[in-house]
């Protein structure tokens, strides 16, 4: 179980995230919705120990894990996929892979590749072509493939539809799905495409400024009128 207790983060004088609590369980997807600078982004930064929380605390499995370097939360199981789709140009599908078994949770060995290969056939295909050759989907997959190779039992993922065809976002949803079913991940999935994102969550829970508006199955929050055109965006 992963949990976030009360937790706070500011910018200076910018309150951030304002006393947030929500719980996400494992083979489950949690999504984390709201508008722009509702504070989403900083929730993953703060989980993660890239922003400093102010107040509250984080756990994983029942072990506090506030404030810990983020180097160090990848040995406790911890995975961070930031928007943006980071990987090294240069370097090809499998060498950006293997990158992401370089430091992994503690005991663990690094999950093969070809297993990363059977959750994403697509990038099987594309495993000798350099990073700067893929598409934004392929990225995107790569970029969850690189964190899974550090056999993580949490996954943040950032915004990972941005930018993608309707089409491509679909094809990603689904493939999330798959995995935290397989994988017996808790998949935490920050988005501001709400409807995509509540069609595979099982979880959904709302921000607006910083503090959580809502928090219901990902069904209920789906049928809410209010709730979808106030905060929600359709
Ligand atoms: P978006 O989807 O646009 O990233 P978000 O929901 O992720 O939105 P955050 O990026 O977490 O929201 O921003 C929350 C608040 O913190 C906003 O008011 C934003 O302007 C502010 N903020 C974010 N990053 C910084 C920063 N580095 N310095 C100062 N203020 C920031």
């Amino acid at each position: 179980m992963f949990a976030v207790e009360d937790l706070s983060a500011a910018y200076g004088p910018v309150k951030a995230l304002n006393g947030v609590t929500f719980t996400a369980s494992r083979g489950q997807v949690t999504a984390v919705l709201g508008a722009n600078g509702a504070g989403k982004t900083t929730l993953l930064r703060t989980v993660s120990g890239l922003v400093r929380s102010t107040r509250g605390s984080v756990q994983l499995d029942g072990k506090d894990i506030t404030r810990t370097a983020t180097e160090k939360l990848t040995s406790y199981g911890l995975a961070h996929v930031p928007e943006g789709r980071g990987v090294i140009a240069e370097l090809t599908v499998v060498e950006n892979l293997r990158l992401g078994g370089l430091h992994r949770s503690t005991g663990s060995e690094p999950m093969p590749i070809e297993r990363i290969f059977e959750l994403f056939p697509r990038l099987g295909e594309r495993r000798d072509a350099t990073a700067h050759q893929l598409s934004g989907g392929e990225r995107q997959m790569l970029v969850i493939g690189r964190a899974l190779m550090a056999r993580p039992s949490v996954l943040l993922l950032d915004e990972p539809s941005l930018g993608l065809a309707p089409r491509v976002v679909a094809q990603i949803f689904d493939l999330l799905r798959g995995l935290v079913q397989t994988e017996e991940l808790t998949v935490v999935l920050v988005e501001q495409n709400a409807r995509s994102a509540l069609s595979i969550a099982d979880h959904g829970v709302v921000l607006n400024l910083g503090k959580v508006v809502a928090s219901a199955p990902a069904a209920e929050l789906a049928a809410d009128e209010q709730l979808r055109h106030a905060y929600l965006g359709f």
